[in-house]
């Protein structure tokens, strides 16, 4: 999969995606992730990306040209018309929230460009040539960056190859619809706590049937929105 993201901070991304599993995933080739300045796509002598907003208010709006003419230049054509498998994302508090489910369909992408916004956000006509507008959650951030981050880092480790046991996707949170059941490691017993015994027993079936009523029980408690009721 190709991800480019378009931003007026490229930097900010280099950090985080040369540790751990996102540099992995590039370094196996499986994952090929660039970061572009907004402001390379403008054409005016003081590279301006942002503008007072139309009807008055505070702050400053981004304007769209530079975000189109980002997308025409990363795809080779128009944003409008993208080659099947790309999907273009636009960073936005009023987007779709993304979810495990969102990020799984975005997994089967071949390739992702993403706008991250800043200042006031974006000027709307950006979203009339994006395939999607994306949510990280009901709060506002100072900018796209840290959201597009969340994005690349949960799409990424979906992309097979990835995590070392591919199993281990199936049974954590919300891959099931649920939370995933509380885990433990060594030692078994320490300051009085103690692990469930069944964890240490052995007994496959008993632990796999722990596990699923730990999972249930702990959604219940903790989500009850995930299970389908409300309290
Ligand atoms: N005034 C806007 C917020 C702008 S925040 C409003 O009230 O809706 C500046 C930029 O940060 C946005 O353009 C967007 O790209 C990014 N951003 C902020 N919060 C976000 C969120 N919850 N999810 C995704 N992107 C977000």
């Amino acid at each position: 999969m190709k991800i480019d993201i378009v931003s007026i901070f490229p930097e900010v991304f280099e950090p985080v995606f040369s540790i751990g599993m996102n540099r992995l995933a590039q370094e196996r080739g499986l994952v090929e992730i660039a970061a572009h300045d907004l402001r390379d796509f403008t054409f005016d002598r003081h590279r301006q990306v942002d503008d007072e907003p139309y009807g008055g208010g505070p702050g400053m709006v981004m304007k769209p040209e530079p975000f189109f003419e980002a997308v025409h230049a990363l795809v080779g054509g128009s944003p409008y018309l993208l080659p099947k498998g790309t999907r273009s994302i636009l960073m936005a508090p009023q987007g779709r929230p993304l979810t495990q489910n969102l990020v799984k369909e975005l997994a089967g992408a071949e390739r992702l460009i993403i706008l991250c916004g800043r200042y006031e956000g974006v000027d709307a006509r950006v979203g009339t040539f994006m395939t999607d507008e994306i949510s990280i959650g009901d709060y506002i951030l100072s900018g796209g960056e840290i959201g597009a981050m969340v994005l690349v880092d949960a799409v990424g480790r979906l992309i097979t190859g990835v995590l070392g046991a591919e199993e281990s996707l199936d049974e954590e949170s919300f891959s099931e619809g649920l939370l995933e059941y509380p885990q433990y490691t060594r030692p078994a017993s320490w300051r009085g706590l103690n692990v469930p015994d069944v964890l240490v027993s052995g007994d496959h079936g008993a632990i796999k049937k722990w596990r699923s009523e730990a999972s249930r029980r702990i959604t219940e408690a903790r989500r009850p929105d995930l299970v389908g009721y409300r309290e």
